[in-house]
């Protein structure tokens, strides 16, 4: 039943093209097919990336004023404030997120645009005094065709996260959405090309990441491959594009901690705790999926954080009041509940949570309420890998030093956070935390304005801030002679 659906061609260079076939995209809220897709396999990578190469290579883009480039980016950011709703609902449908939570993410999109409109104008070289007669220079081209690969979790978010600064850079771009989630990434390159983007400058290819994902990080003409997703799937990219020496960025899992101590304001930390790890399902990089408590204050946190989740509303995404939607998949849903099954064998306690509605309209989706574990032990597996599902393990500890090597007893080092009023503890757990970011008397550390990575399996490189433009060009050293 496909017959009035919407279909979404394949674009490259302003052709349409049918792909090797095509796909249904689905709801998670409800399971229905919600539009086609054509999908690219390598011989449509091929096209999308020669195209790309030669727009790279013809000028227009990279050698037009950078002033210029920025414009286009504004232009870009003010349509998706035009489009917001439309986007946020399309979003909200395909990845199944609370409406509220997909426009502040439409939002975020736009803002993103507009801050390497601005970042761009202030990013600059060097100028060096060798000890040789004459004068250095350093510049920073851009580096020609860039190939970003996109998760589903905030797809139209970390779409821009990537494309932003490499297209004010003035490279070209290809991107591979996540196969479950890729219309609002289509729908971007349409206001791309309406905000005066050439043709070719920014193209947007779903398809299966064994297919159209390896082609592209396999083709010899993408220069640079940024990737968010799995650590396994980062390990592989990492090893297939080194065959051609692509410069690689890799923002992949995470095993967050937050280390609550008992000076801490209880009612700030209980509220934003909660959505640190169950805000999207808990299908985020970021997830404070371990919270560690000074004993003291244990019984009363996970009290607290227990009745604050109870009142947490799984429903529909469309709703303005609800909390938590469906996750991505059935399968995805399947491995999480893989995992609380697997956590209550080891030994660790379900307080609560961790079963699915039973009833009309929620029990056609994939929703799972959220669980709560107590009595897992650093070393259970649910304490160790990304469940990527609204999970939360809550344990105690006794010392500054417990908690802070629970904290760094991870494969991970992606985010984390400190709730203490004692700022030489503070300092001590910033430089102790084997983490890229982290966050203090707050869970909140992904900002536009500051570097986001990780360390360790969390991957390389870094998306946001100033610096992310420096992923997107290459350092070019001259010198010139004085006579
Ligand atoms: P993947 O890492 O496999 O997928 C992420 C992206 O990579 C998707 O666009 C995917 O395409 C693509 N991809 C997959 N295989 C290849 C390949 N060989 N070459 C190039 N691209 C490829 O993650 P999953 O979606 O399978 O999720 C599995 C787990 O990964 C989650 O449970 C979670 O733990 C973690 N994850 C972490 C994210 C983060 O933000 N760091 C985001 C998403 C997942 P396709 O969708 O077609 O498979």
């Amino acid at each position: 039943m496909t017959g009035s659906l919407p279909h979404y061609p394949l674009t490259i260079a302003g052709e349409a093209y049918a792909g090797q076939s095509r796909y249904e995209v689905v709801a998670p809220a409800d399971g229905r097919t919600i539009a086609t897709v054509a999908m690219a396999g390598r011989a449509e990578i091929d096209l999308a990336v020669t195209n790309a190469a030669e727009r790279f290579r013809g000028y227009l883009w990279r050698t037009m004023r950078p002033h210029d480039r920025a414009n286009m980016l504004v232009r870009l950011a003010t349509r998706i404030r035009e489009e917001a709703g439309d986007l946020a609902a399309l979003e909200s449908r395909n990845a199944g997120k609370p409406i509220r939570a997909a426009r502040a993410e439409v939002e975020a999109a736009a803002r993103c645009f507009e801050y390497y409109a601005g970042a761009v104008g202030t990013f600059h070289g060097q100028s060096l005094l060798p000890a040789a007669r004459g004068y250095g220079a350093v510049y920073h081209p851009p580096i020609g065709v860039c190939g970003m690969i996109v998760p589903w979790n905030f797809p139209l978010l970390i779409t821009a996260w990537k494309c932003a600064p490499a297209l004010a850079m003035g490279n070209t771009v290809v991107v591979k959405p996540a196969e479950a989630t890729p219309l609002t990434a289509l729908r971007l390159a349409e206001l791309a090309l309406e905000a005066g983007f050439p043709e070719g400058v920014l193209t947007i290819v779903p398809g299966l990441g064994d297919q159209a994902g390896q082609a592209l990080v396999e083709h010899p003409l993408v220069r640079k491959i940024s990737f968010t997703g799995s650590t396994a799937t980062g390990k592989r990219i990492a090893r297939t594009a080194a065959e051609t020496l692509k410069k690689v960025s890799l923002e992949l899992g995470g095993k967050s901690a937050a280390l609550i101590f008992a000076d801490t304001d209880l009612d700030t930390c209980v509220d934003s705790t909660l959505w640190s790890v169950f805000d999207n399902s808990g299908q985020d990089c970021c997830s404070r999926s371990r919270i560690l408590v000074e004993r003291g204050l244990y019984n009363e946190f996970l009290a607290r954080f227990a009745t604050a989740a109870n009142r947490l509303k799984l429903g529909l995404p469309s709703e303005e009041d609800t909390d938590l939607g469906p996750l991505i998949t059935p399968a995805h849903r399947a491995r999480v509940l893989g995992f609380i099954t697997q956590a209550q064998d080891q030994g660790a306690t379900l307080v609560q949570g961790g079963d699915m509605p039973g009833d009309e309209p929620l029990a056609d989706g994939n929703y799972l309420f959220p669980a709560i574990f107590i009595d897992a032990q650093p070393n259970h597996r649910i304490m160790q890998e990304e469940v990527f599902g609204p999970v939360a393990c809550i344990l105690p500890f006794d010392s500054e030093e417990e908690a802070l090597t629970i904290a760094n007893d991870t494969a991970y080092g992606l985010s984390g956070s400190i709730w203490t009023r004692d700022i030489n503890r503070v300092q001590r757990l910033v430089h102790g935390l084997a983490a890229g970011c982290l966050s203090v008397n707050s869970n909140s550390s992904v900002h536009q304005e500051m570097p986001f990575g990780g360390v360790k399996q969390s991957g390389y490189g870094h998306e946001l801030g100033p610096d992310a433009l420096r992923a997107y060009c290459e350092t070019k050293s001259v010198f010139y002679s004085e006579g």
